[in-house]
């Protein structure tokens, strides 16, 4: 039986692997990365990545005629995916809509099949989409921030969550910046999760308004860092550990143990042509334990 709140399959053979089509289909013109390769580094990843998709609202970033080209975010089930689940949750206007959720290496690698690049869970599942168990602090660097001034601003932001006795996560993004995660467990309703990342991230921007803000307006930031919480309210995503990023050179979003953050160079350091050998001769998952952590933002939810 699938996940309550999502579609049980119908029958058993469409939990095979669907068949790849326009294998040759360069899907990163510049790099020379074809849809093969993708598929492969999707099958290769799997085992990592759908620990991080598998039972949450998902959207995707499609790329039918490669990353040069158009490429749209989607979130809604749409016709011909038929080894993927789905939830069927309330959008803003009211109505009801049915949402992707892979559940299983047949549903990823049909989202593949499809050009889908980069994967974007919600902070919730499925079977509870209105309690978060994940906050996501997502480090927006201005145009004139120096990597490392990206990087000091984890440490003192995993300080600073530290202090409220609340252990967080590391991950470059693959693009420009960095993404803290704090894991709940239990979790809370999306007020309350976004309640705390804005009172956090305004507190940050009020103490040091020379290195950080807390809002989205491009023009301000120059050489700050936005603390985007937005990440945080209810149908908004974050990119996944292990996803690959339709930008150039096809980086990855790599979840990384803090004790490696000294050393790294940039937010895409890590591409799918490393990636893959790299899992295979890590010795520690960098986020093991995530899932197995009690804290939670109980002490905030008296706040008014
Ligand atoms: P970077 O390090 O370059 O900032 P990022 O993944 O953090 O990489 P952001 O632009 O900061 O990128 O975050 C945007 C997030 O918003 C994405 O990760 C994604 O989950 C979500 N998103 C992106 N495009 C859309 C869209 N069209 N509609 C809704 N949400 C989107
Ligand atoms: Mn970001
Ligand atoms: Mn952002």
């Amino acid at each position: 039986k699938a996940k309550a709140g999502s579609k049980v399959r119908q029958s058993d053979d469409v939990a095979a692997l669907p068949t790849l089509s326009s294998p040759g289909k360069l899907l990163f013109p510049t790099d020379r990365i074809s849809k093969q390769a993708v598929w492969d580094y999707y099958l290769a990843v799997a085992d990592w990545l759908l620990p991080e998709i598998a039972g949450r609202p998902l959207s995707i970033i499609r790329c039918p005629a490669g990353i040069e080209q158009p490429c749209f975010f989607q979130k809604h089930l749409t016709s011909g995916l038929e080894r993927v689940a789905t939830v069927k949750l309330k959008e803003e206007s009211g109505a009801n809509a049915d949402y992707l959720v892979v559940e299983d290496l047949p549903g990823l690698m049909e989202l593949v099949q499809f050009n889908a690049l980069e994967f974007h869970p919600w902070g919730s599942h499925a079977s509870d989409p209105e309690r978060a168990d994940r906050v996501v602090f997502d480090l927006d660097p201005g145009p004139d921030v120096a990597f490392s001034e990206v990087k000091q601003a984890a440490v003192d932001i995993r300080k600073l969550l530290d202090q409220l006795q609340l252990e967080s996560f590391l991950r470059v993004s693959g693009g420009k910046g960095l993404h803290v995660v704090v894991p709940l467990n239990p979790g809370c309703d999306w007020e309350l999760s976004k309640r705390f990342a804005h009172g956090f991230a305004d507190a940050l921007a009020r103490s040091q308004p020379d290195r950080f803000l807390a809002t989205a307006t491009k023009s301000k930031r120059n050489k700050r860092i936005f603390i985007d919480y937005l990440r945080n309210g209810r149908g908004a995503t974050a990119v996944a550990s292990y996803s690959m990023r339709a930008r150039a050179g096809a980086p990855v979003a790599m979840p990384l143990a803090w004790s490696q953050l000294a050393r790294l160079k940039r937010a895409d350091a890590f591409s799918i042509a490393d990636v893959p050998a790299m899992l295979k001769r890590r010795r520690k998952d960098p986020w093991q334990g995530i899932n197995d952590i009690n804290q939670d933002l109980s002490r905030w939810s008296q706040d008014e």
